[in-house]
């Protein structure tokens, strides 16, 4: 068994143990020592890094009360080595941890509920909840969460007999055997936990509930604690100051700023495509008398657009109505072939020939893509009998 002294002293980073054993384990190394501050993954709470010796710790694990070390390189067993470990890390991952707590003993003492799932990543931590939390009620939550810190309550450890233990109303997500150890955050949580916490929720510095979605019948809240939630104060401040800039409105403002400026820009598109429509009209009116096949070369054109200019020329023509159209920095062409009368499949055919084109349809209407200059495109045609335009 491996002396756990994180449980002595959950703020000491640099220590001297022994090296009892170390074996390769692929292209790593296991390493044990006599005791270690390095704490193993567990508890919903990652494993600690840093250093031991000249070598990095990249993982930590615990195996039948034997906290082994994933490390990059070999060291000696028998030796003494100095340890450190990465406090900016793991004071991140305390406060995270001691945020948990609390909101969740909040949580559960107000719904009676449970804990069901609890997830430190990198970016924020997830815990899940067996009850569906009304969402107008969330704010209020944080708040006393947040009072919580504001009081700075302490967090104590206590090892309570059997009898004491059977005496304690405290949180646990499964049934526990030999001794347990009680984390007590003043009147807000009490439970059953093996990680690291802060001696004092001020250190946790805040508490932020970012998202809360339905998860499994209950409710899952993303959390941020401490310099994360800073950070993401921090980011979140400069996206909306930034949006306000652009929008020259307060930060505060910008969403609404942008809602309009959406119906704004909605408004426009609506404008626009009917000022294309007014001219795919008058374009295809001025078809001369007597044109059957009518092919018309437009840039920009979206698909929708080409559909009902070819369309609108169709009626106008009678018979066959191709549109070509090129997107800015693009070289093939987008085209609709519209056919009363001649299969428009086989004059793609025909087209697939002589050029890179690609596409398919229905007898009476084809679309694809053509790479090709418009002027062979345009000869192309002529020599089918169209009437080419644009
Ligand atoms: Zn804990």
């Amino acid at each position: 068994m491996t002396e756990k002294l994180y449980y002595q002293d959950a703020y000491e980073t640099a220590f001297r143990a022994k090296v009892l054993d170390c074996q390769k384990e692929k292209e790593h190394f296991l390493v044990t020592l006599d005791r270690t501050y390095f704490y193993p993954e567990g508890g919903g709470q990652p494993a600690d890094h840093g250093t031991l010796g000249g070598a990095a710790v990249l993982d930590v694990h615990e195996k039948d009360g034997v906290i082994l070390h994933t490390t990059d390189k070999p060291l000696e067993t028998g030796t003494e080595v100095e340890g450190s470990l990465d406090w900016e890390r793991r004071f991140d991952l305390m406060q995270n941890h001691s945020g948990e707590h609390i909101l969740s003993g909040i949580i559960c003492g107000r719904y009676n509920c449970d804990n069901v799932g609890f997830h430190m990543g990198k970016e924020t931590v997830t815990i899940d909840f067996n009850t569906k939390i009304p969402p107008e009620e969330v704010a209020g939550l944080e708040e006393k969460a947040n009072v919580a810190i504001w009081r700075n309550t302490p967090f104590a450890t206590q090892y309570p007999s059997k009898e004491e233990l059977a005496a304690m109303d405290y949180r646990s997500k499964k049934e526990l055997d030999g001794q347990v150890r009680i984390v007590q955050a003043g009147e807000y949580d009490c439970c059953a936990c093996c990680g690291t916490h802060v001696r004092l929720a001020g250190e946790i510095g805040q508490i932020k509930i970012i998202s809360m979605q339905n998860y499994k019948g209950g409710t899952r809240l993303e959390v941020v604690c401490g310099k994360r939630a800073l950070e993401d104060y921090r980011k979140k401040a400069d996206a909306a100051e930034y949006a306000g800039q652009q929008l020259s409105v307060p930060a505060e403002q910008a969403g609404k700023a942008v809602e309009n400026l959406l119906a704004e820009k909605n408004s426009l598109i609506q404008a626009f495509n009917q000022l294309k429509w007014t001219y795919f009209t008058e374009k295809a009116a001025q078809l001369p008398e007597g044109t059957e096949n009518a092919a018309f070369f437009a840039d920009g054109l979206n698909s929708k657009d080409l559909t009902h200019f070819a369309d609108t020329l169709l009626k106008q023509a009678g018979k066959r109505a191709a549109v070509f159209s090129k997107k800015e920095g693009e070289a093939a062409f987008a085209f609709v072939l519209l056919s009363k009368e001649k299969d428009a499949r086989e004059l793609t055919e025909e087209m697939r020939a002589l050029f890179d084109c690609k596409g398919g349809g229905k007898p009476d209407a084809v679309q694809g893509k053509v790479t090709a200059e418009k002027a062979e495109l345009a000869a192309f045609f002529e020599g089918k009998g169209f009437r080419t335009e644009g």
